[in-house]
């Protein structure tokens, strides 16, 4: 059943699990969440970019998620990094449980003022809403970031911007970047937890982990093998998640693995079977690969079991 995010994340929290959240822009992607999500008994977010929605449009993802949320599962239709305002509240009135307002690379106040003001439209229909504080580095659909320009969320402002605004959970910058390619700078992998335990000391309400993937080696080894050219890609080591989640983290996003697996399944069925133009032999494998990842995302987060 379709519910807002606010009480799942809250329980989460408490529990010290978090609840995945994948972004989904096509029926492929969101069966192999569903799938995985109805095997390990985990409730989900799936999550829908303004990217996704320009690709797919919104009225087909809701019809999409509605039908994939005919189960007794808890899940969550969330529209993830929301800056239209008009889209917002498009979303907030056709049915999403749950929307992000992303005024991360606004002035601090402008980001004030607008999350509370979606925050006000969200409550009329009793939805959640996810803000976010501090500036995450790297690329996802609508989100461009200059590394050396990102800002790490300050606790205190943290604190104030929950405080202010009352949105239900909020998204916070330690060190992850968006993308395939997270420290890129760096040697090593590396999450600013004790940023994250002192915002977590302060802010009561669930926090949101972004540019989470791990970027699994096998994974990226079956995309390169088939010609994918992909560089350094690195992900988030699974310790490091864990870390995270054991400090407040009750939200983890997911979309760089999905799109590696894909990418994988895709390629190498491609190259495999020459002959074969049938797109739902083509698209199986990626399906499977996802469902895969998917569920190692819900036994990595401990959510398996929790729905
Ligand atoms: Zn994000």
């Amino acid at each position: 059943m379709l519910i807002p995010a606010k009480s799942l994340l809250v329980k989460a929290r408490a529990k010290k699990y978090a609840v995945p959240a994948f972004n989904i822009n096509n029926l492929e992607t969101l069966q192999a969440v569903m799938s995985a999500a109805v095997s390990m008994k985990s409730p989900v977010i799936i999550q829908t970019s303004e990217g996704a929605i320009e690709y797919a449009g919104m009225d087909y993802l809701i019809a999409l998620v509605r039908v994939a949320a005919q189960t007794k599962l808890p899940i969550v239709l969330h529209l993830d990094h929301g800056k239209d305002l008009k889209l917002i509240k498009r979303a907030i009135d056709s049915g999403y449980t749950s929307v992000m307002f992303d005024g991360s690379s606004e002035a601090y106040a402008d980001n004030v003022r607008n999350t509370k003001l979606v925050v006000k439209w969200a409550r009329t229909k009793k939805i959640s809403v996810e803000a976010e504080i501090g500036v995450l580095a790297g690329i996802e659909d609508k989100v461009s970031v200059v590394e050396r320009g990102a800002t790490m969320t300050d606790p205190k402002q943290a604190l104030e911007f929950a405080t202010k605004t009352e949105c239900d959970s909020l998204a916070v910058a330690i060190g992850t970047s968006h993308g395939a390619f997270k420290f890129a700078e760096k040697n090593h992998p590396h999450l600013d937890l004790p940023r994250l335990e002192a915002i977590a000391q302060l802010v009561k309400i669930p926090i949101v982990l972004h540019g989470a993937s791990g970027v699994r080696e096998d994974v990226l080894k079956i995309a390169v093998h088939y010609g994918a050219k992909l560089g350094e890609a690195r992900g988030i080591l699974d310790q490091d998640i864990k870390a995270a989640i054991f400090r407040g983290v009750a939200k983890v996003n997911i979309d760089t693995d999905l799109r590696l697996a894909f990418t994988a399944g895709v390629r190498e069925a491609v190259a495999d079977s020459p002959s074969v133009i049938d797109p739902r032999k083509l698209l199986m494998p990626a399906r499977l690969l996802m469902t895969e990842i998917a569920k190692q995302k819900m036994k990595l987060f401990g959510s398996a079991g929790k729905a």
